[in-house]
């Protein structure tokens, strides 16, 4: 893991994927399908097929388990997406969360400020920069429109990102609601009753995952951005002097994460953000960014901020609750301090397929020079946890393989393929190509001696194992 600030990119030349594989693949085997298709698509948004939520749901189960579960400082929570409009006054949304806009008085198309500068003018530190210094570097460059090329930008102004809806039949005399921009102000507006129901103590944290809505305007790049993303963040509430302390504590928990998922680790850094570029609830942020392939490259995969008593202070003032934690051995009340790690699910998804995809150079049936294409996903994450595949479809075969499908389904309690179509070197590959882990084969031999053959996805590597110890030789290996 890169640790370092301004490090320049690795060496990254024996790495197969390509955003273009990835989305291509994403679409021929139902991982990711572009949102609204028949219709041209939506910009940035996108669907997760019937592969694509397996993995979802598996990231999702592997987070939660791994800091819910298996901590005894932590508990969960699901908030709903609509929350009182003065949630999002108090948590400083309304006035701050914006983003710095240029539109084109030419061809109406409209342009993230901070971005146009970074990448047409090589600026490197714009995202600090107010919407007065973007317009003069603009300005001073005479920049032209990046679609229709006419020198015809607006000045730079915010534009705030939270969708907005409303509650009631009739638009006018309804109630406006915005569609939450981040799932953290659920936790803080719950925080009272989690306080006085579950008998927790300092330090403790709550772990939630859920939707959240951004009218993001800068090309997605695929799954990177989208307008309806999948958060899991925590929010670690501790005394506000063990607040540093914590922030390292969760920042080595977030290394181990990123290693548990299998993330390359020459393709993850950790950036601190300068004194501008903290957001406003921020004492201290420090982004955990993600070596994307092509012109991509170095871009923030999670956060991990210091928000101080900034929220639970901005609640207690606006809703005139009190929001003291009542400190039983020191006989004091006091506004707790804040960690927060904060993980995109849509960004795990992308990376975990981005560091998987790998293409083996062999040679087929013929003996032609082949390319086999493979997911190298941990067996955690695989959609499939194997896939069974009689060697012909017989009924004698399909009929024990059929058997063996249903008693894995039930045994392993995850997905297991099932294919009886095509030969099985083109079986073998389909599997390879969706990152199942192992395929088991029931042949004519299996009907005399009761034995299968499994293969490893990764080394190709093949075992005859009895057909009874099936389960118990899968489970101990998708752990
Ligand atoms: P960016 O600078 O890329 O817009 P951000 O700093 O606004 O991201 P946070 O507000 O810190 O992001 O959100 C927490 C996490 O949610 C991010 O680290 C990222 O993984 C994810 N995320 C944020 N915005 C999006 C989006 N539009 N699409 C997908 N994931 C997102």
């Amino acid at each position: 893991m890169i640790d370092v600030q301004n490090q320049t990119a690795p060496n990254t030349k024996d790495r197969a994927a390509t955003m273009d594989k990835i989305v291509a693949l994403s679409k021929r085997r139902g991982f990711v399908f572009p949102g609204s298709d028949i219709y041209g698509g939506l910009a940035n948004t996108w669907d997760y097929g019937p592969l694509g939520v397996e993995l979802k749901n598996n990231i999702k189960r592997l987070w939660w388990r791994t800091f819910v579960h298996l901590r005894r400082d932590m508990v969960g929570l699901d908030a709903g997406i609509l929350m009182h409009p003065r949630v999002w006054e108090a948590s400083g949304h309304v006035v701050n969360f914006t983003d710095p806009l240029v539109d084109c008085k030419t061809c109406k198309a409209r342009f993230r400020a901070d971005h146009l500068v970074e990448e047409r003018l090589g600026v490197v530190d714009a995202a600090e920069k107010s919407p007065d210094e973007l317009t003069a570097l603009i300005r001073a460059a005479n920049s032209p429109c990046p679609n229709c090329g006419n020198r015809t930008l607006t000045d730079a102004r915010r534009f705030n990102m939270m969708f907005q809806t409303t509650i009631g039949p009739v638009s006018e005399t309804g109630t406006p609601v915005y569609l939450r921009p981040e799932t953290a102000q659920g936790i803080f507006v719950q925080y009272k009753n989690l306080l006085a129901t579950q008998r927790v103590k300092l330090p403790f944290g709550v772990g939630q995952i859920g939707k959240a809505f951004r009218n993001e305007i800068t090309p997605g790049n695929f799954i990177f951005r989208v307008l309806e993303l999948e958060q899991m963040e925590i929010e670690y509430f501790v005394k506000p002097e063990e607040g540093p302390a914590a922030f390292e504590a969760w920042l080595a928990e977030m290394h181990a994460w990123v290693a548990l998922i299998g993330l390359r680790d020459d393709h993850v850094r950790v950036r601190e953000h300068g004194k501008e570029e903290l957001s406003h609830y921020s004492s201290r942020t420090l982004d955990f960014e993600y070596l994307f392939p092509g012109t991509m490259g170095w871009r923030e995969l999670y956060g991990l901020a210091n928000r101080t008593d900034f929220d639970l202070r901005s609640h207690q003032e606006a809703s005139g609750e009190d929001l003291r934690y009542f400190d039983q051995a020191a006989n004091t009340r006091y506004l707790p301090h804040v960690i927060e790690p904060t993980f995109g699910v849509d960004r795990t998804f992308l990376t975990v397929l981005l560091d998987a995809y790998d293409e083996e150079e062999t040679v087929d049936v013929n003996g032609k020079p082949d390319t086999r294409v493979l997911l190298r996903l941990s067996p955690r994450l695989a959609p499939f946890k194997a896939a069974v595949l009689p060697l012909a479809k017989k009924p004698e075969l399909t009929t024990v393989a059929t058997s063996l499908f249903e008693t894995l389904q039930a045994e392993l309690d995850a997905p297991v393929g099932y294919d009886e179509t095509a030969n099985i070197g083109k079986r073998y590959r389909r599997q390879d190509e969706i990152g199942t882990p192992f395929c088991v084969t029931v042949d004519f031999d299996t009907l005399a001696d009761q034995a299968v053959t499994i293969r490893d996805r990764d080394t190709t590597a093949q075992e005859r194992i009895p057909i009874a110890d099936v389960p118990s030789y899968l489970r101990e290996r998708i752990r």
